[in-house]
C-alpha cells in the first residue's frame, strides 16, 4: 500500500512563537519520490517529523490518501523513517534489528520469512547475524534501510540518511535507494542538504528557505527556471554566477545590460524576454549565468546570440576531466545569504549585536522565521559591514567551465563569449524575471 500525502498551509511554530515552517503546501503523489531540498536549519526534518506523527503540526491539515491525519498516532499512520545515524539496537543483531518493528507489529507471526526477503532484496544476507558493532557504516545503513522496508510501509521518510557516509559509498547507496524505492513504488519523501542528491534522486524536489517553500519541480525545472536567484544558487554546481548588472535602455540604441565595466548587448531584433526588460530601464537587476552560458573562445568564433566580455584569470581549478576557471570580470556579485552557515564578519561587534537583536525581534513579531530578502543588493556603505563573498570566491569572480587542454595562467585576459539564449536575469528582490515566469509552462509548475 503506498499513499499520497498532502500538507495544506502547514505552519510549525516552537516556544517563543517562532515559525520554523511557514504555511506549506505541497501534494506529494502515490508511488512518488520527493525530496525536500534546503540548507541547514531550514525546517527539513521538521516537515519530515510532522508528516511522521512525531511532532505536532500547529496550524494547517495533513491529509494522508485524502483523510484528514493531524491526530494520528505515528504508529497508525505506518510510515518508516530512516535517519542519518542508522539508529539500531546496539546488543541487537542484523536479523533482530530487521525483525524487531515486525515483531511489534504482529507478536505472533514468524517474522524471519520477511526478514529473509528484504535481505535478499539489500544483498545484506552475510550480515544477519552480525551485531551492529561488527558492521562499516554503510552496512549499518543497510541494515537500517532494510528494517524499514520489511514492515511494508505505506510511505518512506528519510533524513539526511548518507550524509554520515564516505562519498563513495553515498554514491552507491543513493543508488541504490533510488532502485529500491522505484521498484517498491511507495511514496518516499526524502531529506537532504546536498543538491546533487536532491537532483539524481528525486522525481521532484521542493526548495525551502527559512521554512517557506521557495519552488517545488522536476529536478529538470528547477535547474532551469529557478524562480528566484536563492533556487538558481542553490540547484546546479558550479554555482551559478550572480552578477550586478543595470539594464539601460536608450531610446535610439542598443539595449544593454552593464556589468561594471563591461556590458552585455542585447541582440537585436529583441526577444520577447529580453523586451520586457524595457521596464527595469536604469535599475539594479542581478544577472544569472551558469557555467554552460560561458565559453572561452575567440571573438571571431561568436555564434549568433553570443556577446563578448573578457575576463581577467584569477585562478584555475583542476578537477581533472575539466577545469573551473575564476575570472575577474570588474562585476561584482549579488550575496545570497542563508546558502551556507552564515561566516564570522570582522568588524565592530557591538553595533551589530545590537542590529542584530532588532531584527530578531521584528521577525518575532512578524510571527516568521527568517523572512529576509533572498539577495542582498544595498551593502552599507562601511566596508566591514558587507557580507563575505560565498565560500571559495573572489569578489567579482565568473566561474567558467573549460576543457583541461587550455592552458591559462593566472593574469591572462581571456574573451568570453555569453550565450544570451542562457541569460537570467532577476529583479532586485531576487525574483526572476527573464525568462520571464510561465514562459514554458510544461516545465514551470
Ligand atoms: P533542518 O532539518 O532543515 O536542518 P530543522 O527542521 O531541524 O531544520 O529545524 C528548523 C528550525 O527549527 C531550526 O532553526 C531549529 O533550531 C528549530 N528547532 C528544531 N527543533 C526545535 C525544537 N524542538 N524547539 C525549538 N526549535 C527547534
Ligand atoms: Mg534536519
Amino acid at each position: 500500500m503506498t499513499r499520497a500525502i498532502s500538507l495544506h498551509d502547514v505552519s510549525k511554530t516552537y516556544a517563543r512563537g517562532l515559525r520554523v515552517v511557514d504555511r506549506l503546501s505541497l501534494d506529494i503523489a502515490p508511488g512518488e519520490f520527493l525530496v525536500l531540498l534546503g540548507p541547514s536549519g531550514c525546517g527539513k526534518s521538521t516537515v519530515l517529523r510532522m508528516i511522521a506523527g512525531l511532532e505536532e503540526i500547529t496550524e494547517g491539515e495533513l491529509r494522508l490518501d485524502g483523510e484528514y491525519a493531524n491526530d494520528l498516532l505515528p504508529a497508525e499512520r505506518r510510515m518508516a523513517m530512516v535517519f542519518q545515524n542508522f539508529a539500531l539496537y546496539p546488543n541487537m543483531t542484523g536479523r533482530d534489528n530487521i525483525g524487531f518493528p515486525l515483531r511489534v507489529e504482529a507478536p505472533r507471526a514468524d517474522p524471519r520469512p520477511r526478514v529473509d526477503a528484504t535481505a535478499r532484496m539489500l544483498g545484506i544476507q552475510d550480515l544477519l547475524d552480525r551485531f551492529p558493532g561488527q558492521l562499516s557504516g554503510g552496512e549499518r545503513q543497510r541494515v537500517a534501510m532494510g528494517r524499514a522496508i520489511a514492515r511494508h510501509p505505506s510511505a518512506f521518510l528519510m533524513d539526511e540518511p548518507l550524509s554520515n557516509l564516505d562519498a563513495k559509498l553515498r554514491n552507491h547507496l543513493r543508488a541504490e535507494i533510488s532502485r529500491l524505492t522505484r521498484e517498491l513504488g511507495v511514496t518516499t519523501v526524502y531529506v537532504t542538504h546536498d543538491q546533487g542528491e536532491a537532483m539524481s534522486l528525486g522525481d521532484r524536489v521542493a526548495v525551502l528557505r527559512g521554512g517557506v517553500l521557495q519552488q517545488v519541480g522536476t529536478p529538470r525545472s528547477v535547474y532551469a527556471l529557478p524562480r528566484n536567484v536563492f533556487v538558481a544558487a542553490f540547484v546546479g554546481t558550479p554555482r551559478i554566477n550572480l552578477l550586478r548588472g543595470v539594464v539601460r535602455a536608450p531610446l535610439d540604441g542598443a539595449m544593454t545590460i552593464s556589468l561594471g565595466k563591461q556590458y552585455l548587448r542585447l541582440p537585436e531584433p529583441l526577444s520577447r524576454d529580453h523586451q520586457l526588460l524595457r521596464v527595469q530601464q536604469g535599475r539594479e537587476v542581478i544577472v544569472g549565468l551558469r557555467s554552460e552560458a560561458v565559453r572561452i573562445a575567440r571573438p571571431e568564433s561568436a555564434r549568433p546570440g553570443e556577446v563578448l566580455i573578457t575576463g581577467l584569470v584569477e585562478h584555475v581549478e583542476f578537477q581533472g576531466h575539466e577545469v573551473l576557471v575564476h575570472f575577474d570580470t570588474g562585476s561584482r556579485p549579488a550575496v545570497v545569504p542563508e546558502l551556507e552557515a552564515p561566516r564570522p564578519v570582522p568588524g565592530p561587534p557591538r553595533r551589530r549585536r545590537r542590529q542584530g537583536a532588532v531584527l530578531d525581534r521584528l521577525r518575532e513579531r512578524a510571527g516568521s522565521l527568517r523572512a529576509g530578502p533572498v539577495v542582498v543588493l544595498d551593502h552599507p556603505a562601511d566596508a566591514d559591514a558587507r557580507p563575505a563573498p560565498p565560500e571559495g570566491r573572489l569578489p567579482g569572480d565568473l566561474v567558467v567551465r573549460t576543457s583541461p587542454d587550455l592552458d591559462l595562467r593566472h593574469g591572462m585576459q581571456v574573451p568570453l563569449l555569453v550565450d544570451l539564449a542562457h541569460l537570467f536575469v532577476f529583479d532586485h528582490d531576487g525574483e526572476r524575471i527573464c525568462p520571464a515566469p510561465a514562459r514554458l509552462p510544461d516545465l514551470e509548475e
